[in-house]
Formats: C-alpha cells, sequence, structure tokens
C-alpha cells in the first residue's frame, strides 16, 4: 500500500490572477524533486498537493520534500472515508500506537471540516472522536493547551489523519523570479546568500574567482562543495570559475596598493555582469554585509554598484555575523565554508585598505590597467562545472 505525505504552501496562496503561475511551477519543483525516487506520485490539487510513495521511502521522500522552495509544511497522512467511526477508530489506533511507542500521555484532538457536506460541525467531531479514544485508553488525558500529540482530521472529499507538521523552507518556487548570477566565494556568507535569494524564487548561476596557482585546486573544490549543497535545492547549478591572477597582478603593478580589493572586486562584478548577461541572469547577487569588513563600508559598496548595471543583490546586507554563521549551520555549509584554504582576495591583501573611496578616483585607477584585454581573456579562459543534485556531472576547462 502506498504512503501519502500531505504537502502545505504559504504565501503562493497570497497570489491573484497569476497563483496558477506559481502553482504550476512549484508542482513541477515537486515532481522533480521526488522523480528519482520510484514509485511516487504528485498529486495537484489547487492550495494543497499530495505525494504518493512506498512506505521504505518515506525520509528520502520527506527530505526532498521539504528541500522544495515554497513548501511550508508537510505531514505524513492516513486516508479514510469520510466517515464518523472510522475517524474514532483510526484516531484510537494512531494514539495507542503513539502511547507505545513515544510515551505519550494527553492529546488534543483537532478537527479542519474543508468540506462543509460533512454533517457534523468541527467542535462536535472533536468531542465524538476525543471522547471514543478516552473512555478506551488508560493513563491518557485531554490537554488543549500543551498536548504531547495533537490528532489532526482534514475533511475534504475524503478525510486525512495525520500527527505531526514537518517544516519545509517557505519562500517562492525556485525559477519564477528569473535568474540570477550569485559570486560565490569559498566564504560563509555567499552561499547563505545565494540560498536566500534562491528562496524568494530566483534561478541561480555560480561564478567563482580563483589565483591559481596561489590558490589550490582544493580551495576550488571547496568551492564545489558549497555549489553541491545549494544544489540539493535549486538541483542544477552551474558554476563557472575565472582565474583573476592576472588581473590582479596587472592591479598591484601599477595601482595604490590600497586600492587592491576595491578594484579587484570591481573587475569581479564587470566578469560576472558580462556572463550573467550572455545567460540571460538579471542581477547580480553578493554575500556583502554593511561594515563587515573594511571593503563593505557604504562607500565602498557604492563604488562596487557604479562598476555595473545589473542590480546587485545583498540579502545579507543587514544581518550579523552570528546571524549568517548560524544560518550557514542550518543549511549545511559551514563546515564547508571554515575549511582554511587560500582565497584570491587574501592572497593579494594589501597592508592598508581604503574604506572611503572615492569614484573618480577609483575609475582613474582603473584606468591604469588594460582593464578590456584582461576580461576579456579571463573570459576566455574561464572553466565552467554543472552540479546536478549534489554530484558534478560534467566540467570544461578545468
Ligand atoms: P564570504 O564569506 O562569502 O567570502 P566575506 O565576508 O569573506 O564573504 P568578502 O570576501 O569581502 O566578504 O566578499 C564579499 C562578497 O564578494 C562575497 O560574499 C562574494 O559574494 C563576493 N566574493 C568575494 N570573493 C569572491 C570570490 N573569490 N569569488 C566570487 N565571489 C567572491
Ligand atoms: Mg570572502
Amino acid at each position: 500500500m502506498s504512503e501519502l505525505l500531505l504537502v502545505r504552501y504559504g504565501e503562493i496562496a497570497l497570489k491573484g490572477k497569476n497563483r496558477r503561475y506559481f502553482e504550476k511551477k512549484y508542482i513541477s519543483n515537486i515532481k522533480k524533486a521526488v522523480k528519482h525516487i520510484e514509485n511516487t506520485e504528485v498529486i495537484d490539487r489547487s492550495g494543497r498537493s499530495y505525494v504518493r510513495y512506498e512506505k521504505n521511502d518515506e525520509e528520502k521522500v520527506i527530505k526532498a520534500v521539504t528541500n522544495v522552495f515554497g513548501v511550508v509544511s508537510v505531514s505524513v497522512a492516513e486516508t479514510m472515508p469520510n466517515d464518523l467511526a472510522l475517524f474514532c477508530e483510526s484516531g484510537l489506533k494512531k494514539i495507542h500506537d503513539l502511547m507505545a511507542e513515544q510515551g505519550y500521555q494527553s492529546f488534543k484532538v483537532e478537527v479542519n471540516r474543508v468540506n462543509k457536506k460533512f454533517p457534523m460541525t468541527s467542535p462536535e467531531i472533536s468531542k465524538e472522536i476525543g471522547g471514543y479514544i478516552l473512555t478506551r485508553s488508560e493513563n491518557l488525558k485531554v490537554d488543549v493547551h500543551h498536548p504531547d500529540v495533537f490528532l489532526n482530521f482534514e475533511i475534504r472529499e475524503q478525510t486525512y489523519m495525520f500527527v505531526s507538521r514537518i517544516p519545509g523552507p517557505g519562500g517562492m518556487p525556485y525559477g519564477t523570479s528569473g535568474k540570477g548570477m550569485l559570486l560565490l566565494s569559498g566564504g560563509i556568507d555567499s552561499p547563505v546568500a545565494g540560498y536566500q535569494m534562491a528562496r524568494r524564487g530566483v534561478e541561480l548561476e555560480a561564478i567563482h574567482f580563483h589565483s591559481y596557482p596561489f590558490t589550490s585546486e582544493r580551495a576550488f573544490d571547496k568551492v564545489l562543495d558549497l555549489g553541491r549543497v545549494l544544489s540539493e535545492y535549486t538541483q542544477t547549478l552551474r558554476v563557472y570559475s575565472v582565474n583573476l591572477l592576472d588581473i590582479q597582478t596587472a592591479i598591484g603593478d601599477r595601482c595604490p596598493d590600497e586600492e587592491m580589493t576595491i578594484l579587484s572586486r570591481r573587475m569581479m562584478m564587470q566578469i560576472a555582469e558580462r556572463i550573467a548577461l550572455k545567460d540571460n541572469c538579471k542581477c547580480l547577487i553578493t554575500g556583502e554585509n554593511l561594515a563587515q569588513v573594511a571593503s563593505q563600508t557604504m562607500e565602498g559598496l557604492t563604488v562596487t554598484n557604479a562598476s555595473v548595471e545589473l542590480p546587485v543583490l545583498r540579502p545579507l546586507i543587514a544581518y550579523d555575523k552570528n546571524e549568517i554563521i548560524s544560518f550557514a549551520k542550518k543549511l549545511g555549509t559551514y563546515e564547508t565554508s571554515i575549511l582554511p584554504y587560500e582565497d584570491c582576495c587574501t592572497v593579494f591583501l594589501p597592508k592598508k585598505v581604503v574604506t572611503k573611496p572615492k569614484l573618480d578616483k577609483i575609475e582613474n585607477s582603473e584606468l591604469l590597467i588594460d582593464k578590456e584585454s584582461l576580461i576579456e581573456r579571463a573570459i576566455e579562459n574561464m572553466s565552467v562545472t554543472i552540479i546536478v543534485e549534489g554530484k558534478v556531472v560534467s566540467e570544461y576547462n578545468r
């Protein structure tokens, strides 16, 4: 017998005329998430969806579905015809199982009568089921405020009985907000920033800058590991990898030392923008955060912005570092992010950094390098890695 998972969404319900567009994308994303698990079926009822699966796959199915953006929660449900006697019997069995397995001692019945044709009100139904269970159970009480378990009945075209809600990530269906290019360093912040924009429906591509051979292959593998985690949510992730060494060397040779970081950042942005435009991305995404480091002052961010025309989205702008860290831990990127491999920015870190760069001065410094041909060469030599559901499936030019 197959099992059933109830899948709930949240914010999509607030949509008006275009709600169906979001729902369709949402359903197709759930289908993609479970397609590798045999004998699953996704059932789409406007406002609610269900996944049928084999009992053995329960953990896998729950993990896959609770990684889909838009899903607010899921519940493993038992279904039955709309018949009060069946509610009572099934409820009693469920509660007795839970008392034996989990030692539960209190419960509360909750009824949601969506189908108004059912001839009793929700409080009447709850009272009947609760009374039936209580009179047949020892050492069990009803607790309406803090029960060990809520026994839920949702009466629709049939009735769904469930006891727990497992949270999903919420947000909007992936791919409903256009595409964005994430500047993915090996650090703590940028994977979190990417996740947050993906959760708002932005389809991600990623670009990483390195200074090989000053930065190692292992440093890049670390970035791919971060990409792998993101791909559990995005399914596919394309990661561009661009060598910034010649550009940094040129900046180091020709420009004031303290401008190294801001000039490199502007070059990263410009390269990212060119690739973004080619791939139809509508924004750049960074893990920048106001006042976190010397280059992330208001002036620094302004001068960085001025190097590109695409909007630069910075979802972490107002977070405290410890908030970002706890987010990264939950996301599962933190342990990888803190591995101590060198980063292209740290390799060329100057002794002193301008904290209040002036745009005209920085633009003048940028004229000192042969920007156009450096950018072209960097793009010509870049490599591309494609990750699908946690696995690298192809690499070009590495
Ligand atoms: P992170 O923890 O993500 O590395 P950070 O606090 O170290 O961020 P910076 O190194 O100043 O901050 O970088 C700010 C942002 O610039 C990063 O979040 C990322 O979006 C982008 N960035 C920095 N270095 C790189 C890189 N080597 N490749 C791609 N993007 C980068
Ligand atoms: Mg960094």
